[in-house]
């Protein structure tokens, strides 16, 4: 196909010589690309970041050459940390032809310490929600399962956590993941692999703008990442002005897909709902909210954000008393409601708020 009839969230990443990336690579991978040494042992080398010499996974000097020689083993360049006064870290990636990326490691100290890492997966994003600065760049390219999984890399490696069960992975910064579902499915089963970091899939979750066809698509794959809706309306008219994905599939497609989508055991669907003022934030939203859940009301969670305020968007945080009638009448209709705290608001590494920094600037 010609490079110029594909759309730019087609567009591969431009390949190091056409090699495959070491960190995108399941065992199995390794040994039919003729790895001189156990597969097992190459791979989990490469996902443990923090047991590296040098900057490179601990592996004898064969394999290392042949890595060298046969693989891409670059990761994504850290250029950027922006430390937010409330313990997480927004940081800026490079990556091999130059474009950026933003992630944000968020720990988190609970009952036991945890880290949430928020990883991109596109560089911009092509669903132009018009609350959110990635939507206002647009989009550049997908991110490739390298470097997806590289994000994860070298922000483990730079700042952590050194225990696995620590980890919680969140699609939720740039980019719609299931606009590029086939590299952030094969990043998920690297994850999730018990020789690497081995990350539960319950401890991993997509969030889509309400991405149909890609919902249906990943329902049926396995593993099965937990997935969560950004919803932010609850009229069709509404929805499709904040989010003109709501043109293509709309809330009872929407809603639809959810009832379809095979949950397991314990698991839990997230609904995720920015509160702007004077656009979705009345009782009236709250009663149209709580009908559009129906029974996903009682065991789903809903997540409550206040819009994280940035200059590509006119939208304001709501007033608290209107928050909070609307959290009242939620719950006075038994839904299981949350308000989010967001973390790396002074940092602009909020939800919504992710952007290259020469985007912002411009
Ligand atoms: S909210 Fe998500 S899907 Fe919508 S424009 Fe921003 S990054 Fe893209």
């Amino acid at each position: 196909m010609a490079e110029s009839t594909l759309h730019p969230w087609d567009r591969p990443a431009p390949e190091r010589a056409g090699r495959p990336s070491a960190y995108a690579l399941l065992p199995a991978d390794f040994a039919a690309l003729g790895a001189p040494g156990r597969s097992e042992h190459i791979f989990t080398q490469c996902q443990h970041p923090w047991a590296w010499v040098e900057g490179r996974p601990r592996l004898s000097r064969e394999i290392r050459e042949w890595m060298a020689s046969s693989l891409d083993t670059a990761l994504p360049e850290i250029l950027e940390r922006h430390a937010s006064e409330d313990g997480s870290t927004k940081v800026v990636l490079g990556l091999a032809d130059g474009q950026r990326i933003e992630a944000v490691h968020m720990p988190r100290e609970v009952r036991n310490p945890r880290v949430t890492l928020c990883l991109s997966s596109q560089v911009g994003c092509a669903m132009g929600c018009t609350f959110c600065a990635t939507g206002a760049m647009g989009i550049q390219r997908n991110l490739t399962a390298g470097e997806i999984v590289g994000q994860v890399l070298a922000l483990l490696k730079e700042l952590g956590p050194e225990k696995p069960h620590q980890i919680t992975l969140v699609f939720m910064g740039m980019g719609e993941p299931l606009h590029n579902l086939e590299h952030v499915h094969r990043a998920i089963r690297v994850f999730n692999h018990p020789q690497g970091l081995n990350i539960s899939t319950k401890r991993i979750t997509v969030s889509t703008s309400g991405h149909v066809s890609g919902i249906e698509k990943l329902a049926k794959l396995a593993p099965r990442p937990w997935l969560a809706i950004s919803l932010n309306a609850t009229t069709d008219e509404a929805r499709s002005a904040v989010m003109p994905v709501n043109r293509v599939w709309n809330l009872a497609r929407l809603r639809h897909a959810l009832a379809e989508w095979p949950l397991g055991a314990k698991e839990k669907l997230t609904i995720e709902y920015v509160l702007m003022d004077g656009v979705n934030d009345t009782v009236e939203d709250a009663n149209r909210l709580a009908n559009w859940m129906g029974p996903l009301r009682e065991t789903h969670n809903l997540n409550l954000i206040r819009m994280n305020e940035h200059a590509a968007s006119p939208f304001k945080e709501p007033v608290e008393a209107r928050l909070e009638a609307f959290v009242a009448r939620l719950k006075a209709l038994g839904c299981f409601v949350t308000v989010r705290k967001s973390r790396g608001r002074d940092v602009q590494g909020a939800c919504g708020q992710l952007i290259r920094e020469e985007s912002r600037r411009r």
